[in-house]
């Protein structure tokens, strides 16, 4: 079967076709850094890299960009209201630098934690100003600008396909006015900022000079400016989450069509809800899980990533301990099983379920089913050697840790509250707490490994 994605943009499945297969240029949108990603999150990055695996496993090329938000995206999602990254600031009393430093590297060891592939280019917004500032100059040369007391805008009304990737709740929504903000130079509620001027008398920490005057970007430019500047003027995949269809999505396009004249992206995918008690996992709502907190109740980031896998990413997903718990039992039986063929040569003879895996993969990335082909080559009658090599090709996608050599059940949760209790005290420099917690570590039978990328608690 050849691969089929559903695409926002036409609201169907569509028979994948890469602008110069095999290689294929991917977009997604990273985090923004003002505090710690949530698991919801990582529900969207983990579908991304999933997508990025599956795409090698069937013979292409991916060349995927990730950004990272550090600059611009304010409290309202639209244009009114602080930059969250000075909010981060001013809640931590820390520089607005440092706070995108601190979160940056929080999410980087989180991302080595799931397993996730490096990006090709990791790129941030603040180290792109130019890029923008020329892209928004191209906007004005093509009369699509204009300019009010606080900053430049988007004129919609000038591009005439603008929205095309709403649906029409969405539409209706911006219809009804759900989007009027306090602003009333907007000639338009949909119209959105560019370039914002630094308020007069503000102590703004980021900010530059620009032909306009000094100020900083809108959050939607950096992510089409740095997608044109590393993949080109059309290219094949843009991700995110669904909360980014009716805005950030849009308007990217937005100015990017509006610059060119060409197609933006080929295929639109987008990752729907991690939803916790009934309502989307959010940082603004405080109702949020951190992969530290999973760990620090003894779960593996790994058990995490297996609970991703039992939902299609177009389907929303329930976050609960209990859900998590029955994903880390299934993901144990399956570690075991794994485990009793780590000593057997790989063999050919696995093509029925090697199909089967790339057939589910190939609609429109379907996981779970590619999981439970997983479990059902497991229990088949295939010869040991066979499964083997299976689940060396399963893992090349679901990376779920099942073939390392580490103890994939990772330690009891006991062991993991302490490995915790310790990294907090190192991170204080309470290095005779740290001290004392590695001892009582030892005494469970458990080693603290320290690395590069946090530490690491192994079997004696
Ligand atoms: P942010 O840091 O808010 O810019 O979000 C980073 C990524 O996570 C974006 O692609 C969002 O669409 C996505 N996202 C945010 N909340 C959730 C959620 N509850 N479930 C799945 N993805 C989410
Ligand atoms: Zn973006």
């Amino acid at each position: 079967m050849s691969l089929r994605l559903f695409n926002s943009l036409s609201r169907s499945k569509e028979a994948f076709a890469p602008c110069a297969p095999p290689k294929v240029g991917l977009y997604t949108c990273g985090p923004t850094v003002y505090n710690y990603q949530h698991v919801g999150n990582y529900r969207t990055y983990v579908f991304e890299d999933t997508l990025v695996r599956a795409l090698k496993l069937l013979g292409f090329s991916p060349y995927r960009v990730l950004n990272i938000t550090d600059v611009g995206h304010l409290t309202s999602q639209g244009d009114e209201g602080e930059d969250k990254m000075e909010v981060g600031a001013a809640r931590e009393g820390k520089t607005a630098w440092e706070i995108a430093k601190f979160y940056t590297d929080a999410f980087l060891a989180d991302w080595k934690s799931l397993g996730l592939t490096d990006p090709d280019v990791l790129c941030r917004a603040t180290d792109h100003i130019p890029e923008q500032i020329a892209l928004v100059e191209r906007l004005e040369r093509n009369g699509l600008v204009y300019k009010t007391t606080d900053g430049l805008y988007f004129d919609t009304a000038k591009l005439p396909d603008y929205g095309k990737l709403m649906s029409k709740e969405h539409l209706e929504g911006l219809r009804s006015g759900a989007r009027i903000e306090e602003n009333p130079e907007k000639r338009r509620p949909a119209d959105f900022a560019l370039w914002k001027f630094s308020p007069r008398g503000s102590r703004r920490q980021m900010e530059w000079d620009s032909p306009w005057g000094k100020g900083f970007p809108g959050w939607h430019i950096e992510c089409s400016a740095m997608a044109m500047k590393y993949l080109g003027e059309t290219f094949d995949i843009h991700c995110g989450g669904v909360d980014h269809i009716p805005i950030h999505h849009t308007n990217e396009i937005a100015q990017a069509e509006g610059a060119t004249g060409s197609p933006f992206v080929k295929v639109w995918m987008h990752a729907e809800f991690l939803l916790m008690n009934n309502a989307k996992m959010a940082k603004s709502s405080g109702g949020f899980v951190t992969l530290s907190d999973l760990v620090e109740k003894g779960f593996s980031p790994l058990d995490y990533k297996y609970h991703c896998f039992t939902a299609h990413y177009r389907k929303q997903l329930d976050f609960t301990w209990e859900s998590l718990e029955s994903s880390r039992t299934a993901r144990r039986r399956l570690a075991e099983s794994a485990r009793s063929l780590a000593a057997v040569p790989a063999r050919a003879g696995s093509g029925e379920y090697s199909a089967r895996l790339r057939d589910a993969l190939s609609d429109d990335l379907n996981a779970p089913a590619a999981l439970s082909v997983v479990w059902d080559a497991l229990r088949s009658e295939l010869p040991d050697g066979a499964k083997r090599s299976f689940l060396e090709e399963a893992e090349r996608v679901f990376a779920l840790g099942l073939l390392s050599a580490e103890d994939v059940a990772g330690p009891p949760a006991a062991v993991a509250a302490l490995a915790a209790a310790r990294a907090k005290a190192r991170a204080a420099k309470d290095f005779a707490e740290s001290d004392r917690l590695r001892k009582e570590i030892e005494a469970l039978g458990w080693l603290v490994k320290d690395g590069k990328d946090g530490a690491k608690v192994v079997k004696r």
